[in-house]
């Protein structure tokens, strides 16, 4: 035991770890100095403080919300958000419909946003693209599902909101003034689409077109009625149109009838509860995309379908269906689901939408009008998707 062993030495020890510790700090500072920005902005790894509006329970009710965003990764992409298109999940999601909300929510999946900070191992965007982020922010990216390109039925998918991120935190979506997210999950942004006509392709459009190619809905010649002219439905009409189908309209709003044909392009419209219109297209479809958000009685959709036809189901009511078995056996038709798209065919169908002009109608709308624009989607009374100018309207208080 010693003065000099026990008390100086450790004490000189810390001193000179310190001084080496601070002159390294000093040297990266001088260094980043004489960097361009983006490179700079590539080195920081502070967390980003973010400011949204959140539902804080069930009434379904937004407003702002102050969070902090994650440190950038060298893998992630840090996003000025400028729109975010309004999808009736959000509706289920901030009004707790599917029992599995997290409260504060922040929803918003149909994110546009210019970048504004990369990871140092990004190579898919650079500082000043536009990108778009979809439903989809991570997923273990190793499964059969994720190694096909399937990450939307990985079973560790981690949504946009309302998710738990690999970190523990809860995921907070595009109701937001900037995002973080992987450059996996980011989609390069079409040049000559405008962004706040674009962004509902991000959800609504990835979620029909998937439906349609998988279920082969895709071929030339093929008759397909959409069921509810919606954000998804009026989508799902254009890419079912732009992939060469004839399109029937099946509805609840005879009111729609005139725009669903001469402004979206559908060939027919029947209106669900008028039997002879029903009768009339009975055995007269080939496949049929239901995007209908509420409990509705199927067996009359099916009736519609030729034999063989395929009934899919992209609307996700709160309670089940029930399922016509009778319908299904003596007709040998198929009723099968869809979820959203994995992210190779989202930004194969974002690169279709552009080329083929492929956009949706949107009303775009300012952050304070959000709550308006919730209730007025609940009662059927968006033509066809609200999208949220983020960019100009969402003010820090
Ligand atoms: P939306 O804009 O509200 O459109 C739904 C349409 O369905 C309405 O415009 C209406 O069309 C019809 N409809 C509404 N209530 C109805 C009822 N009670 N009976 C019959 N028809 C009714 O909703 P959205 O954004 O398109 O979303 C639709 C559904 O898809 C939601 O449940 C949403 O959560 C779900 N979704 C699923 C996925 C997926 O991956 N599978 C992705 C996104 C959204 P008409 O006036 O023409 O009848
Ligand atoms: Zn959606």
């Amino acid at each position: 035991m010693s003065l000099i062993s026990d008390f100086i030495l450790p004490c000189a020890r810390k001193i000179y770890t310190l001084i080496l510790t601070l002159l390294s700090s000093l040297l990266l500072m001088a260094k980043n100095r004489k960097r361009p920005i983006c490179e700079v902005a590539v080195m920081e790894h502070r967390t980003a403080n973010a400011f949204g509006w959140a539902a804080r329970d069930p009434s379904g009710v937004l407003s702002p919300f102050k969070f902090s965003r994650r440190a950038t990764r060298e893998h992630d992409v840090q996003i000025k958000v400028l729109y975010c298109g309004i999808c009736h999940s959000d509706l289920h999601a901030v009004k707790n419909d599917w029992g599995i909300s997290k409260y504060p929510l922040v929803p918003g999946h149909e994110i546009v946003g210019v970048v504004t900070r990369v990871g140092s191992k990004v190579r898919k965007v650079k500082v000043g693209d536009k990108v778009g982020v979809g439903c989809l922010v991570g997923s273990c990216r190793e499964c059969d599902q994720c190694v096909n390109n399937l990450e939307n039925y990985c079973p560790q998918l981690i949504l946009t909101y309302n998710s738990i991120d690999t970190d523990g935190t809860i995921t907070y979506g595009g109701y937001s003034n900037i995002m973080v997210a992987d450059e996996h999950f980011i989609i390069r942004w079409p040049e000559n689409l405008p962004p706040h006509v674009g962004a509902p392709l991000l959800c609504a459009g990835t979620t029909t077109y998937s439906a349609l190619r998988y279920y082969g809905f895709d071929k030339p010649g093929l008759h397909i009625g959409v069921v509810g002219l919606g954000g998804l439905g009026h989508v799902a009409v254009k890419f079912a149109k732009a992939f060469g189908s004839k399109v029937t309209v099946i509805s609840t709003s005879v009111g729609k009838k005139k725009e669903a044909i001469e402004t979206i392009g559908a060939d027919a419209f029947v209106v669900s509860h008028e039997p002879e219109e029903m009768q009339a297209a009975t055995g007269s479809l080939d496949g049929i995309i239901d995007t209908v958000p509420a409990h509705h009685p199927i067996e009359p959709l099916l009736s519609l379908l030729k034999p063989h036809g395929k009934m899919v189901m992209v609307g996700a009511p709160t309670k089940p269906l029930e399922l016509p078995v009778l319908s299904i056996i003596m007709g040998r038709r198929t009723v099968g689901g869809s979820m959203i798209g994995g992210l190779k065919e989202t930004q194969e169908m974002i690169d279709f939408a552009a080329e083929h002009n492929v956009l949706p109608n949107v009303e775009v709308i300012s952050m304070n009008d959000v709550n308006e624009a919730m209730e007025r989607l609940e009662k059927g009374d968006v033509r066809y998707r609200f999208v949220i100018d983020i960019g100009n309207t969402l003010k820090q208080e």
